[in-house]
């Protein structure tokens, strides 16, 4: 059997350890390998993606900022995604004037999801999962752009890595912050912007936020 990753929570380490668990110092993630018997890591196995984003095409971003450890500039990358992309969303029953019949049809309806095109462009934050194909595509650009464990979400995610000290470089001050360097809002910072437009598919699970259609506009 090859190795396993699991999704360990910080507390549950010493648990995971006793039942026969191994640590990958370098990735930072439990794993198990060689166990005719996985029920016991069963909460911890890798869940299936659940994708809720979808788009045609993508740009790669590229963009700059401080290290907060070596302090020293490096690159940072991300995925955009266009105008007209979609994402899975949880419907919205019309609860302005609900008739008797409706209001079965409305309660089934609070759980169904759907897939929604949106009219702003998009970076993607917190991926959780990507295409294959698209993570090459990034890996062609960075090799520093991989799942790490975040010590403010307490999850793992795709996070970027500085260049200089390998320092995990956490999506609130590269993407989700005011102005942040893969979200930017003023001229100069929008400048900085490199985009490597993708002709082709992606999925991903992940957030996102919005970004103007200027941000993503390719010269
Ligand atoms: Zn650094």
């Amino acid at each position: 059997m090859p190795a396993i990753d699991l999704e360990v929570p910080y507390q549950e380490k010493e648990l995971a350890k006793a039942l026969g668990a191994r640590w990958d110092a370098r990735r930072k993630v439990w794993y198990v390998i060689n166990l005719d018997d996985l029920t016991p890591f069963a909460k911890w196995l890798p869940q299936p993606a659940r994708l809720n984003h979808r788009a045609d095409s993508y740009v790669l971003l590229e963009s700059r900022r401080d290290c907060w450890k070596c302090e020293r500039p490096t690159r940072v990358f991300g995925f955009a995604i266009p105008s007209g992309h979609e994402q899975l969303e949880k419907s919205q029953p019309d609860l302005e004037s609900p008739g008797d019949d409706d209001y079965d049809a409305c309660l089934e309806g609070l759980d169904a999801m759907h897939w929604v095109a949106q009219d702003a462009p998009a970076v993607l934050s917190y991926v959780i999962h990507i295409c294959d194909a698209a993570l090459s595509r990034m890996h062609s650009l960075t090799m520093r752009y991989r799942k790490d464990l975040s010590g403010v979400t307490g999850t793992r995610y795709f996070m970027n890595h500085c260049e200089h000290c390998d320092a995990k470089l956490g999506d609130f001050e590269t993407i989700e912050e005011f102005d942040a360097p893969l979200r930017p809002i003023g001229t100069e910072s929008t400048s900085r912007l490199v985009r490597y437009p993708m002709n082709e598919p992606l999925e991903a699970e992940s957030s996102s936020v919005p970004l103007t259609a200027g941000n993503l506009d390719c010269e």
